[in-house]
C-alpha cells in the first residue's frame, strides 16, 4: 500500500504524535509491500519539510494561502495530494488539528475513516483497524470498505518513529489556490496559558479538577507543579464549565486525548468521560480526599489526602530535590 503521512509541525520541527503516525505508516507499508511519503503543509515551510526528509521522502506544499493552518484549505490540498499521488492510505496525528483536518479528507474522498487507532493488522491484503467506541468501554475491530483509507492514530499506541539512515527528497506539491475554501479568516490567536506546552505535547501533564476552587488556586498548585516538570497544566471539565479553566486545557472525552509518560490528578473523581482522555498514560498519580474515587481504579500510585495540603508539600519537596 501507498501511504501518505500528514506531518504537523510548529513551523520547524515535526510534532511527536505525527510520528507517532508515520511509525503506523511504516508497518503497514512494510506489511504490504508499499511505500511511505511525508506530507508538510504552510507557509515557509522550508524548515518543517528538512525536518520530516529526516524521516522519508517528503511532499511540501508552501503557500502564504495554507497560513494560518485552516482546517478547510489543508483538507482540499491533501486529498488533492492522496488522488494525484494514487495513495492507497492517509494517516496523521488523532490531534485535535489531526482530527480536524483529515475528518475533511475523509469527507473529500468518500468517508472511508477510521480515527483515534489504537492497533491494526493487516489480514489478506486488507487493513483491519482498532479503536475505541463508548468512551473508551470498548475496542472495535473495524475495516474500512473502499477507499482512500483516511486514519488517525493515538500516540501513545504507537512510539514514535526514528529518522531513517538517509534523508529522504523534498519535492515542492503546486497548491491550486483557487480550488481552496475561503470561508474561514482567523483573526486571531490567543497565547497559551503560561507559555507551557500544550497537553497533547507534553511528557508530564498535571490536571486539576473541581477541588480548586479558583483560577489563582489552580494557577499555584497546578500550573506550579506542571512548571516544576516541565509539563503542561490540564483540567477536568468542571474547572473549564466553572470558568476557572480555559477551554484548551480539558482534558477527555470532549476535550483532549493525552497520553504523557507521566499524568497527575488533583482532585479529579475519574469520571468515565475524564478517563476516556487520559487512562493510556504510562503512570497514572491521583491525589483525592476521597479514598474510594474512581480515579485510583486506574491510577498507579495514589494519595489519599486534601489536595491544598498535599500539592505544597509536593512543590516543596521538588524544589528542595532540585535545589
Ligand atoms: C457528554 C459528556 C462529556 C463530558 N466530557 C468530559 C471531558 O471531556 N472531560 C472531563 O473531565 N469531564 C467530562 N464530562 C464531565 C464528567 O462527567 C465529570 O462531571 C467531570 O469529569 C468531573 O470533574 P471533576 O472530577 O473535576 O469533578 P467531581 O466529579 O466533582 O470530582 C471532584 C473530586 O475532587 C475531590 N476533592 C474535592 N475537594 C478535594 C480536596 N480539597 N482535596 C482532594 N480531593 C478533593 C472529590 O473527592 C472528588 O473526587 C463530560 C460529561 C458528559 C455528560
Amino acid at each position: 500500500m501507498k501511504v501518505l503521512v500528514h506531518f504537523e509541525h510548529d513551523g520547524g520541527a515535526i510534532k511527536r504524535g505525527s510520528l507517532s503516525a508515520l511509525r503506523f505508516a511504516r508497518d503497514v507499508a512494510e506489511q504490504t509491500g508499499g511505500a511511505v511519503t511525508g506530507l508538510v503543509l504552510g507557509s515557509d515551510a522550508g524548515d518543517a519539510a528538512s525536518d520530516a526528509a529526516r524521516y522519508v521522502p517528503v511532499l511540501v506544499a508552501d503557500d502564504t494561502a495554507l497560513k494560518p493552518a485552516i482546517a478547510g484549505p489543508h483538507a482540499r490540498v491533501i486529498a488533492d495530494a492522496v488522488t494525484s499521488g494514487g495513495f492507497d492510505v492517509v494517516v496523521g496525528a488523532a490531534t485535535s488539528a489531526g482530527k480536524d483536518v483529515l475528518g475533511r479528507v475523509g469527507g473529500l474522498l468518500g468517508g472511508f475513516m477510521a480515527s483515534d487507532v489504537v492497533g491494526h493488522e493487516v489480514a489478506d491484503g486488507e487493513l483491519l483497524f482498532r479503536r475505541p467506541m463508548f468512551a473508551g468501554s470498548a475496542i472495535a475491530t473495524v475495516r474500512l470498505c473502499g477507499g482512500p483509507q483516511v486514519v488517525t492514530v493515538r500516540d501513545a499506541s504507537y512510539e514514535p518513529s526514528d529518522a531513517a539512515a538517509e534523508p529522504g527528497a523534498i519535492t515542492p506539491l503546486a497548491v491550486d489556490t483557487g480550488s481552496l475554501p475561503r470561508d474561514v479568516e482567523v483573526t486571531g490567536t490567543p497565547p497559551s496559558q503560561g507559555g507551557r506546552p500544550d497537553v497533547t505535547e507534553a511528557q508530564v501533564v498535571v490536571s486539576g479538577g473541581r477541588a480548586w476552587k479558583s483560577s489563582e488556586d489552580f494557577e499555584t498548585h497546578v500550573g506550579a507543579l506542571a512548571d516544576l516538570f516541565g509539563g503542561a497544566a490540564g483540567s477536568s471539565r468542571a474547572l473549564v464549565d466553572a470558568g476557572i479553566t480555559p477551554n484548551e486545557l480539558q482534558v477527555g472525552q470532549t476535550g483532549k486525548i493525552v497520553a504523557p509518560q507521566l499524568y497527575l490528578a488533583l482532585g479529579i473523581s475519574g469520571a468515565v468521560q475524564h478517563l476516556a482522555g487520559m487512562r493510556n498514560s504510562k503512570v497514572i498519580v491521583a491525589i483525592n480526599e476521597d479514598r474510594d474515587a474512581p480515579i485510583f481504579q486506574v491510577s498507579n500510585y495514589g494519595i489519599v489526602g486534601d489536595v491544598y495540603e498535599v500539592v505544597p508539600l509536593l512543590i516543596e519537596k521538588l524544589k528542595a530535590a532540585d535545589a
